[in-house]
């Protein structure tokens, strides 16, 4: 595995693979690399010649008062589990390379960008749409892959791709779960031992939404009562929103009578963790 740390150097490496005639699957992270991370990795694998790997934390998409200086950083683990994964270039720019001093331009998805997690946390969308996009500049690959878990990311960069032509195929993989339904997250490492416990009361509202909608149930604000009444069993997690939306506008739908997801987010203590499932629209 080849590792880069400068736009220039990674583009080149990427364009000299692609020349040699394979195909690039490209997948970005923050880090922090867990199974979630390898899936996308091995889904790229899959389905594509060789696999470049970004690992940056990236200032412009956390707020003033999020966890950017806290957030987890284990280069040299990832560096191993990359290598591991037959990764054949990790790109590691440091926040100067990605942001020259003065850098004043920004990518914004409009609509997409306030809504559901980005009603939550104003800029942060227009901070992932950016280094996103900077990233497949840095990085030109054939296909770039996403998780599921992002729902709202997800939506963002598909439309970004496609309102700006982007020459890139967006590939999403489902969400990675521990044993007990907890999706994994490089922010689980902040739960103690008791909120670890109190965590997996996301997936099981989700869950009992999704029995629910089994059972026959469409409307959309019955679906989200199921979960409500689900969260309030666990006093020490407050749900942030409970939202029926329609997986491409990020839009409210009243009844989930097409694949519509259900997604969730909740303060566990103090971390914050986000969830969701897609309801297919019709009983299977
Ligand atoms: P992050 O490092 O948190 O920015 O995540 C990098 C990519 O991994 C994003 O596309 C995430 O959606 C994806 N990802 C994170 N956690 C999971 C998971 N549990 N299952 C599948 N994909 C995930």
């Amino acid at each position: 595995m080849h590792t880069l740390t400068t736009i220039s150097g990674m583009r080149a490496a990427c364009d000299a693979l692609r020349r040699s005639g394979k195909t690039l699957g490209f997948v970005p992270t923050m880090g922090a690399l867990h199974e979630g991370h390898l899936s996308l990795v091995r889904a790229a694998r899959a389905q594509c010649d060789a696999v470049a790997v970004s690992v940056f934390v990236n200032p412009a998409q956390f707020g003033p008062n999020e966890d950017f200086s806290r957030y987890p950083r284990q280069l040299e683990n990832d560096s191993q589990m990359l290598a591991a994964e037959g990764v054949a270039l990790m790109f590691t720019p440091g926040v100067e390379e990605m942001y020259p001093p003065g850098a004043a331009t920004f990518v914004e998805v409009e609509g997409l960008s306030e809504r559901n997690e980005g009603r939550m946390r104003p800029g942060h969308f227009r901070g992932v749409a950016t280094v996103v996009s900077k990233l497949f500049h840095a990085v030109p690959a054939d296909k770039a892959y996403f998780g599921q878990k992002d729902a709202a990311q997800c939506a963002v960069i598909r439309k970004m791709v496609r309102d700006l032509a982007l020459p890139v195929e967006v590939v999403v993989c489902p969400i990675v779960r521990e044993p007990d339904g907890l999706a994994m997250s490089s922010r689980n490492a902040y739960l103690t031992a008791e909120e670890r416990q109190w965590a997996t009361v996301l997936f099981r509202a989700l869950t009992e939404v999704r029995r629910s909608f089994d059972a026959g149930e469409r409307n959309a604000s019955r679906l989200a009562e199921t979960a409500r009444a689900i969260f309030a069993q666990v006093p020490g997690v407050v749900p942030d929103y409970i939202e029926v939306l329609d997986p491409d506008t990020l839009l409210p739908v009243d009844v989930a009578d097409r694949p519509t997801l259900v997604s969730v987010a909740a303060r566990v203590g103090s971390p914050r963790l986000l969830d969701n499932i897609v309801l297919p629209g019709r009983a299977p």
